[in-house]
């Protein structure tokens, strides 16, 4: 595998015929996905709307009558895997849904042990688990243009089927008690002292507490980031696709990110690949500032179209096109968002709890998955659901907020110059550090945790034997964002030391959370938790290897 070369030159195989539009036409449903995508895309380059209509309100007379739901959670894609670890804790739950709580046809890449965290908290059956996983492959490959491919196992190797695990969980969130409104459109919210209104297009409901996983769109973020704009901004285009056969490892391998071209349209294309159940997928993405210049999703897809018969080494004619799939993840530093008002959380994508590195909210929201389950249950049974409380929910996490330089080392300004190689000789030269370094480093970072002794050691090799690159990168990122991130690595520091010290470390393997219903004598005991959640998952301590 080491020597395995990296794809042929787009001259070496049959030049493609078919064209963005007409692969496009071919696929049901892809022109108006693209379409809609796009308007999302165009709304972000256009910037802050100005003044929105508040979703949110407050009130502060009590309600004339007791909440009838402890928690209504609105968005049922994320939203049910914490509707299902709060049924199982006694609360009584409502998942709100505009549409139908159904997974899409397109698996989420996941790892095993961030997966068997369902398990763990008693959500699937080891089969049940078993029979959600649609692909599972090994190994993955890293590779940049000029530098040596580098093989990881276990990283992003399974293909999750949403379609069943969704219907598994809403099939056991109704077993357990749990009530499920779907075709109902959350609309607004009014916050009361003792509770929540919130508005539906089927009437009103209160609850004593209300989760936003209505994702990046949800009305309550927009509300709250109404005059920000994305500090940048993952573009994603891809096809699942059948015919690559041919192609050496199309059913056994991965690609977790390659890039094999320059810098172009002011972005650096990375790749993704994946076995699938309907075939292969691959994505093209890039990182990139929410400029009006920007390329459009339509010209990204279009640059897909070309080069991937190039990094496949497979002609657009062998292949037979399942479905298309396009993203765009805004992220912002000033992220996990903090709560709204009292007694709103956001959850999910709505959050912005995941990496700016990555599109992989799936599996952040597996990541903190238990915390939020112990941290909601604690929360609500000692009543502690003020804005503050809650904001321990979605604490700081240095570990998150370091990625933010890496992400700027993998972007270009709209107009910055950069030799066309740059990028990749950057990503190439730290990644053989971290490769040098062995699996410890590289698989935590690769999974979107990054720990303080991995990152230490990779900064100081990269320094020491590669000290031209760091040079090159300097003026890329600015020295602004260089002494932020000094600010969140020297935090990183200080979350790694504290929460390995006697007495800071989180302890909740030995002792069990509070059991539903169970009142909590001292709050003290519920931010003590949460500071010790924060210290644990802030420094990266969460990471669960395979
Ligand atoms: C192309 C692509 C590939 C991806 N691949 C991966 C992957 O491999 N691994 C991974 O971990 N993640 C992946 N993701 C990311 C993952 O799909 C998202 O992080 C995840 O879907 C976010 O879930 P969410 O519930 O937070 O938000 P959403 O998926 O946006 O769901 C929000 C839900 O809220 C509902 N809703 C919205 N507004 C309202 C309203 N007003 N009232 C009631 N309900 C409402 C919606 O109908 C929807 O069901 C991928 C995403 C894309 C686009």
């Amino acid at each position: 595998l080491e020597n395995q070369p990296i794809p042929p030159l787009a001259s070496e195989i049959l030049a493609s015929e078919i064209s963005a539009s007409e692969i496009l036409a071919k696929i049901p449903g892809a022109t108006t996905d693209l379409a809609r995508a796009e308007a999302v895309w165009s709304t972000l380059r256009a910037g802050p709307a100005g003044a929105i209509a508040p979703v949110m309100t407050q009130n502060n007379h009590p309600l004339a009558s007791a909440p009838e739901w402890d928690v209504v959670i609105c968005g049922g894609t994320l939203g049910i895997f914490l509707g299902l670890t709060l049924v199982k804790r006694g609360w009584k739950v409502l998942l709100l849904e505009r549409g139908q709580i159904q997974g899409r046809r397109q698996e989420w890449n996941i790892s095993r042990a961030e997966l068997e965290v369902l398990v763990r908290l008693d959500l699937l059956s080891l089969q049940e688990l078993e029979a959600v996983i649609a692909t599972e492959f090994n190994p993955v490959r890293i590779q940049f243009e000029g530098g040596d491919p580098v093989w990881v196992e276990n990283v992003l190797n399974l293909g999750v089927s949403p379609l069943r695990l969704l219907a598994l969980l809403k099939q056991k969130f109704l077993q357990a008690g749990g009530t499920i409104q779907e075709h109902t459109a959350f609309e607004g919210i009014e916050i009361h002292p003792n509770g929540v209104e919130i508005a539906t297009s089927q009437g009103p409901l209160r609850s004593r507490l209300m989760l936003d996983a209505m994702g990046h769109g949800s009305p309550l973020v927009r509300q709250a980031r109404a005059q920000e704009r994305p500090d940048a901004v993952c573009l994603v285009v891809g096809t699942c696709a059948t015919g690559f056969e041919g192609a050496e490892g199309a059913s056994t391998q991965g690609d977790l990110i390659v890039s094999f071209t320059p810098i172009q349209n002011q972005c650096q294309y990375f790749w993704e690949a994946f076995p699938a159940e309907d075939g292969r997928t691959t994505y093209l993405f890039t990182y990139l500032d929410t400029h009006p210049d920007r390329i459009s999703l339509t010209q990204l897809f279009e640059a897909y179209c070309q080069l991937l018969p190039q990094y496949q080494g497979t002609p657009l004619q062998h292949l037979t096109f399942q479905r298309a799939l396009f993203g765009v993840f805004p992220s912002y530093r000033r992220s996990p968002l903090p709560p709204l008002g009292d007694r709103i959380l956001p959850v999910g994508d709505s959050s912005g709890a995941q990496s700016p590195l990555s599109f992989g909210g799936f599996g952040a929201m597996l990541r903190h998955l238990e915390r939020l389950s112990f941290g909601l249950d604690e929360a609500l049974a000692a009543d502690l659901l003020d804005r503050q409380a809650l904001g321990w929910l979605q604490p700081y996490q240095p570990n998150l907020s370091v990625t933010w330089l890496f992400q700027r080392s993998m972007s270009v300004g709209i107009n910055q110059t950069l030799g066309p190689d740059q990028i990749n000789q950057t990503l190439s030269g730290v990644f053989a550090q971290m490769s040098a370094l062995g699996e410890p480093t590289l698989k935590p970072f690769l999974q979107d945790v990054v720990q303080f002794p991995g990152l230490f050691q990779t900064l100081l090799r990269t320094g020491l034997l590669r000290p031209w690159l760091v040079l090159k990168i300097l003026p890329q990122v600015g020295l602004g964002s260089l002494v932020t991130w000094l600010g969140h690595y020297a935090a990183l520091a200080g979350y790694s030391l504290l929460a390995r010290a006697p007495g800071f470390a989180n302890n909740r393997g030995q002792s069990p959370a509070l059991q539903s219903g169970q009142s909590i004598r001292f709050h003290g005991r519920f931010y003590w938790r949460r500071f010790q959640d924060a210290l644990h998952y802030g420094s990266g301590r969460d990471y669960h290897d395979c």
